[in-house]
Order: C-alpha cells, then sequence, then structure tokens
C-alpha cells in the first residue's frame, strides 16, 4: 500500500486494497491465506507525521495444533502505524502491514477454542466422541485433587 503525501486531503484519505498473500509475501508454510488479504487504510496527516489506522482481514487455512484437523480461520486484526515523513513524498506501508498479520497469526492454531485434541492412546479425534480413554486433562485434574494444600 503507497501513499504519495501530498495526495493525504485535509480530512483524511480512506484507501482499500485487496492483496494476494504472495503479493504481501506473506506466502509461507506456516500462513496459507485462501483468501486475498483485505487492507483498508484511514490516512491522516499532521504536518510531518502521518498516521494510518488499519483494518486487515483475511481466511487462513489452518491444522489444529490439538486435534491436527485442517480447518479453515477468520483472520482479523486493526492497529494503527505512524510515520515521520519529513522530507519524504510518498510511503510504503506493505512491509509494516505484513509484519502486523506476521505477529497476529496464531503459533498454535485451534480449529475452536475448546479442542478436545487427541487421545494420546489411540489417536481418535476427541472431538467426534469418547474413546473411553482417559485423556491427560482428566489425570491431571485426579492428581490435583490428592495434594495437600499448604497453607
Ligand atoms: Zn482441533
Ligand atoms: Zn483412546
Amino acid at each position: 500500500m503507497k501513499i504519495k503525501i501530498n495526495d493525504i486531503p485535509k480530512d483524511g484519505l480512506e484507501l482499500t486494497e485487496s492483496q494476494g498473500a504472495g503479493a504481501l509475501d506473506l506466502a509461507r508454510d506456516d500462513l496459507r491465506f485462501v483468501s486475498p488479504v483485505d487492507i483498508s487504510a484511514f490516512i491522516s496527516r499532521d504536518k510531518d507525521e502521518v498516521y494510518a489506522r488499519i483494518t486487515t482481514k483475511g481466511k487462513l487455512e489452518i491444522t489444529c495444533a490439538r486435534c491436527l484437523s485442517p480447518d479453515r480461520i477468520d483472520f482479523k486484526k486493526d492497529f494503527d502505524l505512524s510515520y515521520d515523513v519529513k522530507g519524504k513524498t510518498s510511503l510504503d506501508l506493505t512491509d509494516d502491514i505484513r509484519q502486523e498479520i506476521v505477529l497476529e497469526c496464531p503459533l498454535k492454531p485451534l480449529c475452536r477454542q475448546d479442542c478436545k485434541g487427541l487421545c494420546p492412546v489411540c489417536g481418535k479425534n476427541l472431538n467426534e466422541g469418547s474413546c473411553g480413554h482417559k485423556s491427560d486433562s482428566q489425570k491431571w485434574s485426579e492428581s490435583k485433587g490428592n495434594t495437600i494444600k499448604e497453607e
């Protein structure tokens, strides 16, 4: 997203852009956008400072960190950027937008917040039903019940 500083009117400038993940250099193994990334920006200028209020949206294909199922999740992030533009005639926001998107992308995405994961014994996807084995979280709460309180 490139801006000519002299094109920013007093009331600010609204821009929207739809970029493929490749164009944003976001095509990575751990970050799979399955839609273009929609970027909308409101740009305003105060003397030598330019402010940008950015909204990004897209769809990500993930592999759930718990149950290993592929899934698609909505990606959305709002953020603000500011620049000192003294002596400059144009600005390119692309790098900063890319960085904000990368920072926001979950390292361990889940298909849903309460994903039950896979059974450690038989590997069954516990979201589809119980297999009768005890999961780690159950074991943990049992042993926790036996610990002596120190006060
Ligand atoms: Zn899952
Ligand atoms: Zn099992």
